[in-house]
């Protein structure tokens, strides 16, 4: 096996050498996403593998090239239909910018994912380490990544200092990362540098113990190697607070509204919103004035995004009449026990199965 050799200049050949053996040995190479490798099919799966599990994305996965098996009939479908079989995912940015990037594959590139890591990374939703996943995974083409698992072995490896969203931190990673891809083997490159981040040099328990790249690695010789990747700066999340109006007419549908496609939850349905309990039931008045039966404020919870945590406070309405809108905007009033087909935000879904 090559050697990785301790206080030594670390000699970029026998790293990926190294790399290339684990993974012949160890690496995944039955996940979905490498069986009948395209760029469509690779694309999707680095989409959804953003910020997600292997194991939480696989059925997410399986639907979603069972309903879309290719970029035109992703391209072709409603926003909704993409939403509701990306509900439960999260981070619905990546949701919408799918949809998009499907459609200007089509209308731009004539069906064909661009082959240049350049073009790629034009994309709707694609960024650098994307593109260079997708082009050396499906292309074959010599690309470097650097994911949440590549900057997790290189920081540990190299010792790096430094919070890895910094410009400069990020530069010198994407300089090694670029150093260290090899002349060849590039599918099999990037995919045991994610699975080694993956399965071996994992977030708390990195395994050094049957690690290949333990001798020459300088976050293990440091005696604590979790210091690395260095965690961003500490700021207190802010604390928000939004009273979901959960109004239900007499036949037990639930009114929701489409959210507006920027901010949080964009695009998805949800129920409508106050600020307070107060200006909620004023809105109420204002909307629906006697056919209000029944307000009743439920336990509030917390959800937390990126950067916030927001308190959900669920109140329910009772309507004695239908109402085909709120103000200007049309709704969709929701059976949860007959579910339509809509991009919901987790929170809601929650709310809803409650009501069953
Ligand atoms: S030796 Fe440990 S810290 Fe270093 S790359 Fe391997 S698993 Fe990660």
């Amino acid at each position: 096996m090559s050697q990785i050799t301790a206080n030594a200049p670390h000699n970029d050949r026998a790293f990926s050498e190294t790399v290339l053996e684990w993974y012949h040995q160890h690496g995944r190479k039955h996940l979905p996403w490498q069986q009948d490798i395209s760029p469509y099919r690779v694309w999707v799966s680095e989409i959804m593998l953003q910020q997600t599990q292997v194991a939480t994305v696989i059925p997410y996965y399986q639907r979603f090239m069972e309903r879309f098996p290719t970029v035109q009939a992703l391209a072709a479908a409603e926003q909704d239909e993409v939403l509701h079989l990306w509900t439960g995912l999260g981070y619905y940015a990546r949701g919408r910018n799918l949809h998009k990037c499907a459609q200007t594959v089509v209308d731009q590139h004539g069906g064909e994912f661009p082959r240049s890591v350049e073009q790629l990374a034009e994309l709707p939703g694609i960024g650098r380490s994307t593109a260079g996943a997708i082009a050396s995974i499906s292309m074959g083409v010599r690309a470097a990544i650097l994911d949440g698992n590549v900057k997790r072995v290189l920081t540990r490896f190299y010792a790096i200092e430094g919070w890895p969203g910094t410009t400069a931190v990020q530069n010198a990673m994407w300089d090694i990362a670029e150093r260290l891809t090899p002349e060849h083997s590039h599918r099999e490159y990037t995919q045991a540098m994610m699975d080694m981040g993956a399965t071996l040099c994992t977030r708390s328990k990195p395994a050094c113990g049957i690690c290949p790249l333990q001798p020459g690695c300088a976050g293990y010789a440091s005696g604590k190697p979790t210091q690395y990747p260095n965690s961003k700066p500490k700021k207190e999340k802010p604390e928000k607070h939004a009273w979901l109006l959960m109004i239900r007419n007499p036949d037990g549908e639930f009114l929701l509204q489409q959210r507006p496609q920027t901010g949080i939850w964009g695009g998805l349905w949800s129920f409508p919103e106050a600020d307070s309990l107060a200006n909620a039931e004023q809105q109420l008045a204002a909307s629906y004035g006697d056919r209000v039966k029944q307000i009743q404020e439920l336990s509030s919870f917390r959800h937390t995004f990126s950067h916030y945590h927001l308190h959900i406070h669920p109140v329910e309405v009772e309507l004695d009449r239908l109402t085909d809108h709120i103000g200007e905007q049309t709704v969709h009033w929701y059976n949860p026990r007959q579910p339509s087909e809509l991009g919901l935000a987790a929170p809601v879904i929650k709310l809803l199965q409650n009501q069953l």
